[in-house]
């Protein structure tokens, strides 16, 4: 049922039909990006990071929380999301929460473009604005890492902790973007956050990928088409582009064939579908 490929030293796996339902869990960064489908494996995941409210991608997040509780969770999950839903998916879940006679509980925390959180002392996510209908974000996890300051290097190592017991500074923090998920957007968002193209996995959707959805079809759904990717193709300096939310007006079988045909090679060797390797797609 679930889709896994490896892009670095990145995991992605999960489901993700365009406009059914998409869910992908990064395991080595603990995260879930959305839950649009509820796998029975992604019940010991704490933390969720939602796009937006569209039911392809908040539709499963109550049996989500059904999931974990089999698992035998008791604290909520923490849920990022665009601040202006926070009030509309509490109250929908306070709904659920009176069907089930349970608690779907979850621990809210909205985000407004620019903003960062971090998810645990080395790990942040930055919240990129995207252009939907609805309030939606892209998210970009930064891994926050102390380095030693460039003059100590060549010192010993007693010489260096002399200075740090003396309270001296010996690290300089740096920010590495290690990886971004942007979906359900129109393409400008690379123009208005070109850091995305600076992460070195990049997770993004391209719903459509030739003339069976017109570039201005696409674009009226608020939905990036691969003819936009390839208009862009020497712009893009991530190590590994994972295009994912793929039409089902596709077959499973020739996402791979299509992007051989259309994009230039040095972009083409980056990319990896995100595809079932089955022939079919999920459900
Ligand atoms: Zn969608
Ligand atoms: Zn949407």
């Amino acid at each position: 049922m679930l889709t896994s490929v490896t892009a670095g030293p990145y995991t992605v796996r999960g489901v993700s039909v365009g406009g059914v339902y998409t869910s992908i869990h990064v395991p080595e960064l603990g995260v879930l990006f959305d839950t649009g489908i509820s796998p029975r494996s992604f019940g010991a995941i704490d933390t969720i990071l939602l796009s937006h409210g569209h039911a392809d991608h908040v539709g499963a997040l109550p049996a989500l929380l059904g999931i974990r509780a089999l698992h035998g969770k008791t604290k909520p999950p923490r849920v990022v999301m665009p601040k202006e839903i926070v009030e509309d998916l509490s109250t929908a879940l306070a709904a659920l929460t009176k069907l089930q006679r349970w608690p779907l509980d979850i621990e809210a925390l909205g985000m407004l473009p620019g903003e960062e959180l971090a998810l645990r002392p080395d790990l942040h996510v930055r919240a990129v604005r995207t252009f939907h209908p609805v309030p939606s974000l892209a998210y970009l996890l930064v891994r926050r890492v102390a380095k030693l300051r460039p003059e100590l290097h060549g010192m010993t190592g007693p010489e260096i902790a002399a200075r740090k017991r003396a309270g001296e500074d010996i690290t300089d923090i740096e920010d590495r973007l290690e990886l971004a998920y942007a979906t359900d957007t129109l393409i400008s968002v690379l123009d208005h956050s070109p850091e995305l193209l600076d992460a070195r996995v990049l997770i993004m959707e391209c719903t459509f990928l030739d003339e069976r959805k017109s570039l201005e079809a696409a674009r009226a759904g608020c939905h990036i088409h691969l003819d936009e990717i390839i208009e862009r193709a020497d712009r893009f300096k991530n190590e590994h582009i994972v295009l994912m939310h793929v039409s089902q007006l596709y077959r499973t079988d020739e996402v791979a064939h299509i992007l051989d045909r259309r994009v230039p090679p040095a972009l083409r060797k980056r990319i990896i579908p995100f595809v079932p390797a089955d022939g079919h797609w999920p459900g």
